[in-house]
C-alpha cells in the first residue's frame, strides 16, 4: 500500500485529494488530507462580508462534506517534515509516513510584525477574525481619511485592495457620509496596478469617484500613536482608519523543515509542481514560490497537472504533465461590476476588451456557488 499525504486541507490541498481519488482506480493507495481545520472558507467572500454580516455559513463548508470518500481526513497538524525519512511529524505527537508528500499548507499572515492590529482603527479583511473586526470598524466610521495598502509582495490576490477601495467608495455613499470622507489607495508602483492598461482603467475609475491614488508608496511600518503610514523614503499619510494587507510568509512547518526559501515559500518547478531537489514531493497553492498570482484560480488550474503527475509515477512513468500558469482573475469595481482578466507564464495580463462589466460582476458572484458544488470537490 503506498501512502500519497497531502499537507494543507485549503482549497488547494481538498481539490488534490479529491481529483487523486477519482481519477485513480488503483486500490494499492490510500490518500490522505492532514488539515486541523473542521471547515473550508471561500475567501474571496472576505471583501464583501467586510461590508455586511452574513452568517458564516454563507461562505463555509464542513471539509468532510466536499471530501471524497476515499480520502481519510486527519484533524491535526504537522510541525516537521523529515524528507530523509519519508515522515511526519503530527502535532497529536504521532508520525506519517508517506510515499507522495503534496505541500499545500498556504501562507501565514504576520500579523505581529505589523504590530498595529490591536488598534480599533488598524484592520484587514484576510482572515475572519480580521474582517468581523473591520466590518465593526467600518460600521462605527462616521467620517475621515481612509487609507488602504498592501503591505508586502507577494499577497493573496493582487486586485484585492484595489477593489476593497471601490467599495469601500460605494459603502460610504450609501451611507450618506462620502462627503465627509478621504478614501487613499497607496501602492509601490507608479501606477495602481501592475499591468499597465488595467491601471488606466482603474485609475479613470478612481479618478470618477475622487479615490486619491498614492503611488511608489513602499509601506515601512505603521506609527500607531499618532495615526500615520511611513514609506521607506519617509512619507507619512495620516488616517482614521487604516487598511493594511498583512505581510505574508510560509507556515513555520515549512520553515523549520528547511524547505522554504527567504520568506518560507516552497521552490516549486513552475511546470511539473515537484518540489525542488525532492523526488516525491509535490508543492500547490499559495504556499509555493511559483511566479504567478497567489489566488484561488492558479490552484484551480494547476491541480491537474500535479494529480495528474503523481498518477503517473504510481503507473513507473515519468510526471510528463505541464503546467502553462494559465489562470484568471476577476478585478471588482463595485459590488456590481467586474473586469476579467487571463494570462499564463506565456503572455501577461489580458483584459476581455477591457470591460467592466455587470455580467462578469454576476459571474464573480455565481463563482461562490461554483467553488463548493464543483471546483472544491474535484469536479472541474
Ligand atoms: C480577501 C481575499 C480575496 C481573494 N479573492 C480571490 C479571488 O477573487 N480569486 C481567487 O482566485 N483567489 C482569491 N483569493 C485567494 C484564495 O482564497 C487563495 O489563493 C486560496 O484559498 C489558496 O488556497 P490554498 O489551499 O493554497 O491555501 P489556504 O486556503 O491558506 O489553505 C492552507 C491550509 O493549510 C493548513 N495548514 C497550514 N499549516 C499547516 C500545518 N502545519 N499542518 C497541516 N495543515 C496546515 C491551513 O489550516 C489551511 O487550511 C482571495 C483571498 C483573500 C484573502
Amino acid at each position: 500500500m503506498r501512502s500519497i499525504v497531502i499537507l494543507g486541507g485549503g482549497f488547494s490541498g481538498i481539490n488534490v485529494a479529491n481529483k487523486i481519488a477519482k481519477k485513480s482506480k488503483r486500490k494499492d493507495i490510500r490518500i490522505i488530507l492532514v488539515e486541523p481545520m473542521e471547515h473550508n472558507v471561500y475567501e474571496p467572500h472576505y471583501l464583501f462580508w467586510s461590508f455586511n454580516k452574513d452568517p458564516l455559513k454563507k461562505f463555509t463548508i464542513p471539509i468532510d462534506k466536499v471530501l471524497n470518500k476515499r480520502v481519510l481526513h486527519l484533524r491535526t497538524a504537522a510541525s516537521y517534515i523529515d524528507t530523509k525519512n519519508k515522515l511526519l511529524d503530527l502535532t497529536n505527537g504521532e508520525t506519517l509516513s508517506y510515499d507522495y508528500l503534496v505541500i499545500s499548507t498556504g501562507v501565514h499572515l504576520e500579523e505581529e510584525q505589523v504590530g498595529a492590529y490591536e488598534k480599533d482603527n488598524v484592520h484587514h479583511f484576510y482572515s475572519t477574525k480580521a474582517t468581523q473586526e473591520l466590518q465593526e470598524a467600518l460600521k462605527n466610521f462616521n467620517g475621515g481619511t481612509i487609507v488602504i495598502s498592501p503591505s508586502t509582495v507577494p499577497y493573496k490576490c493582487p486586485p484585492a485592495p484595489v477593489e476593497f477601495a471601490f467599495l469601500v467608495d460605494r459603502y460610504l455613499r450609501k451611507r450618506k457620509i462620502r462627503d465627509k470622507s478621504t478614501i487613499k489607495f497607496l501602492y509601490p508602483l507608479l501606477r495602481p496596478y501592475p499591468v499597465p492598461s488595467v491601471a488606466e482603467k482603474v485609475q479613470k475609475l478612481y479618478d470618477k469617484r475622487g479615490i486619491e491614488f498614492v503611488e511608489f508608496f513602499n509601506y515601512e511600518e505603521v506609527d500607531k500613536e499618532n495615526n500615520k503610514i511611513i514609506s521607506m523614503e519617509g512619507e507619512e499619510i495620516e488616517y482614521d482608519l487604516l487598511v493594511l494587507i498583512p505581510p505574508h510568509e510560509g507556515q513555520a512547518v515549512i520553515k523549520e523543515s528547511g524547505l522554504g526559501d527567504r520568506e518560507g515559500f516552497v521552490p516549486t518547478d513552475r511546470f511539473t509542481l515537484k518540489v525542488n531537489g525532492h523526488e516525491n514531493i509535490y508543492s500547490i497553492g499559495d504556499c509555493t514560490n511559483l511566479p504567478v498570482s497567489k489566488s484561488g484560480a492558479v490552484s484551480h488550474f494547476s491541480a491537474p497537472t500535479l494529480a495528474k503527475n503523481i498518477l503517473l509515477e504510481l503507473e513507473g512513468k515519468e510526471p510528463s504533465k505541464k503546467y502553462n500558469g494559465f489562470t484568471i482573475c476577476f478585478v471588482v469595481t463595485s459590488p456590481r461590476r467586474s473586469m476579467l482578466l487571463y494570462f499564463s507564464y506565456n503572455f501577461p495580463p489580458k483584459k476581455f476588451g477591457l470591460h467592466n462589466l455587470f455580467i462578469y460582476g454576476l459571474f464573480k458572484k455565481a463563482f461562490k456557488i461554483a467553488y463548493f458544488k464543483a471546483l472544491l470537490r474535484g469536479y472541474l
